[in-house]
C-alpha cells in the first residue's frame, strides 16, 4: 500500500508575508519538499485548498485581532505539529510597539475612519495563545533553517538550529568585530544566531532581527553601548526594533525609559 505524505499547511496571520516568501524561496529544494509533503493548504502559492487534519503547520504572523484569536486555536486543533516562523509570530513583531500605548490613541492617529477598525490591544506571539511545538526566529526566516526544520520533523528529530549568539557567527566565519574595531552599535552579542550573519558581513551592526539569545546580557551590552556615546532614550528605542516584544528586550527597554 503507498504511503501517504504529511500534509503541510502555512497559515498567515498578522505579518509581511516575508517569512512564506522564504518557502517559495527554496527554489532548489522546493521539488524535493513537494515530494517529501502534501502541500494541503499555502494560500501564498495556490488556492487550492485540501482539508485538514495536517501533519504539519508553519504559523507566521502574531495575533492582533479578536478574529485571528479564535483562528489560531482552530489552526491548533487541526494540526498534530505547529511550527512558528519569524519575528511576528514568535514574538508579536515589530507592530507588538503597539502594546506601548493605548489602542484608541493610536487607531486614531493612523486612521480617518478609526470606527471600522476591530484590533486588540496587544500583538502577541502564537505561544501566548496555543501551545506550539516549535519556534523558528528571524525577519525573516533563515530558509536553510526552514529545510532544517521541515527535515528534522519529518524525521522525527529535534531541529539543529544554533542557540548561541550572532558574536559566535563572526568568530567563525571570521568577520571583523564592527563595534571593537569601528565603534558601531551592535545587538550581536544579546542576538540569536541564525541569519548567517548578514549585518556584520555587510559592515554595520546587527539590529536583533532573529530575538535575543537565550541568556542575554543586555545590562553589559547598554553599557558598552552607552560608552560608545547611546544616550538613554537612542537605548531605548535601539531594544525596540523588530523584535522589540520579546521578554530580554522588552525588559532592556524599559530600563532606559
Ligand atoms: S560585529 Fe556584532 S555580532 Fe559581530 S562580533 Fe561584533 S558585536 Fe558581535
Ligand atoms: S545581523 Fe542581526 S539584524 Fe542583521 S539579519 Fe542578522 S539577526 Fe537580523
Amino acid at each position: 500500500m503507498a504511503s501517504r505524505r504529511p500534509k503541510l499547511a502555512v497559515w498567515k496571520f498578522s505579518s509581511c508575508d516575508g517569512c512564506q516568501l522564504s518557502l517559495l524561496a527554496c527554489e532548489d529544494e522546493l521539488l524535493a519538499i513537494a515530494d517529501a509533503v502534501e502541500i494541503a493548504y499555502f494560500l501564498e502559492a495556490s488556492r487550492a485548498e485540501v482539508a485538514g487534519p495536517y501533519d504539519i503547520s508553519l504559523v507566521e504572523g502574531s495575533i492582533t485581532t479578536p478574529q485571528e484569536a479564535e483562528r489560531i486555536r482552530r489552526v491548533r486543533a487541526q494540526s498534530r505539529m505547529l511550527i512558528t516562523i519569524g519575528a511576528c509570530a514568535t514574538t508579536g513583531g515589530i507592530q507588538a510597539l503597539k502594546n506601548l500605548r493605548p489602542l484608541d490613541d493610536l487607531v486614531r492617529a493612523v486612521y480617518a475612519h478609526p470606527e471600522y477598525i476591530d484590533s486588540l490591544a496587544t500583538s502577541t506571539p502564537v505561544l501566548d495563545h496555543v501551545r506550539v511545538d516549535f519556534e523558528l526566529h528571524g525577519c525573516p526566516i533563515n530558509k536553510y533553517q526552514l529545510l532544517e526544520v521541515l527535515s528534522a520533523t519529518l524525521n522525527g528529530r529535534r531541529p539543529n538550529v544554533p542557540t548561541y549568539s550572532q558574536c559566535i557567527e563572526c568568530k567563525l566565519s571570521g568577520t571583523v568585530c564592527v563595534m571593537v574595531s569601528q565603534g558601531k552599535a551592535c545587538l550581536g552579542p544579546v542576538t540569536q544566531a541564525g541569519c548567517g550573519n548578514l549585518c556584520p558581513t555587510c559592515d554595520r551592526g546587527c539590529f536583533g532581527c532573529f530575538g535575543p539569545v537565550e541568556t542575554a546580557n543586555t545590562q553589559a551590552l547598554s553599557a558598552r553601548l552607552k560608552a560608545l556615546g547611546m544616550d538613554q532614550r537612542e537605548l531605548q528605542h535601539y531594544y525596540r526594533l523588530f523584535t522589540n516584544n520579546a521578554p530580554a528586550f522588552r525588559e532592556a527597554s524599559e530600563t532606559h525609559d
